[in-house]
């Protein structure tokens, strides 16, 4: 059964097994596997829950029992079972994985360029794959300059804050400015030049430019 050998079937089964016959008055067959049967969503958790324990060694029909059978244990150990579909080449699984990861997992403010999970940390490293992301590959992946343009639009004075300090947070799909509150999982972005400019109107870009100590990047 999906590549699970007997002695982690045993080792599942039988304190729940136990467990029914402590509980049934006087156990007989027929009544512990009614019962086991009742209890089925249990103990594929359970099951599924000890296959984890295989880590990197599990197989593709494995993958696919956890995913199938306990999507909340999935979701949580998104980072393992993500290495694990993409050695398999199961491109389905990363798909429903990224999902369960942010209904079940613990999905920061900010999403990876490269596995495309919300697992990016304030440090631009993803819980997920891996990777360490430069803050340009992450700029452009998530379109900061139209973010920028939204940012300018809601609130101009912001904006300009944001301009004079010369960052902003990312937060969840949402650029901030540096006064506003913000998840602590939000990214520090710093902005280049052009950026700044992006956020002030052609007479303030002038003005900030004539002012003396406007950091400049
Ligand atoms: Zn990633």
């Amino acid at each position: 059964m999906y590549g699970i050998d007997e002695r982690v079937l045993r080792d599942v089964l039988e304190p729940i097994v136990l467990d029914i016959v402590q509980q049934v008055s006087r156990p007989n067959p027929d009544s512990i596997v009614k019962r086991v049967i009742a209890g089925k969503q249990h103990f594929l958790k359970g099951l599924a829950a000890r296959l984890l324990d295989l880590g990197d060694e599990l197989a593709r029909e494995q993958l696919d029992f956890i995913l199938v059978n306990a999507p909340d244990i999935a979701g949580r150990a998104a980072p393992l079972l993500y290495h694990v579909a993409v050695r398999h080449g199961a491109l389905y699984a990363v798909e429903a994985l990224r999902d369960l990861w942010t209904s079940y997992g613990n999905p920061t403010a900010a999403p990876c360029p490269r596995c495309r999970f919300k697992a990016l940390t304030p440090d631009y490293s993803c819980i997920v794959c891996g990777s360490s992301i430069s803050e340009d590959e992450f700029k452009a992946y998530v379109g900061l300059r139209s973010l920028l343009q939204r940012l300018k639009i809601r609130a101009p004075r912001l904006a300009i804050e944001a301009a004079r300090a010369g960052y902003i947070y990312y937060d969840d799909g949402e650029v901030k400015a540096p006064s506003e509150p913000h998840s602590p999982l939000a990214l520090q972005v710093y902005l280049s030049r052009g950026e700044k400019e992006e956020l002030l109107s052609a007479e303030e870009s002038a003005a900030m430019k004539s002012e003396p100590g406007t950091r400049r990047a």
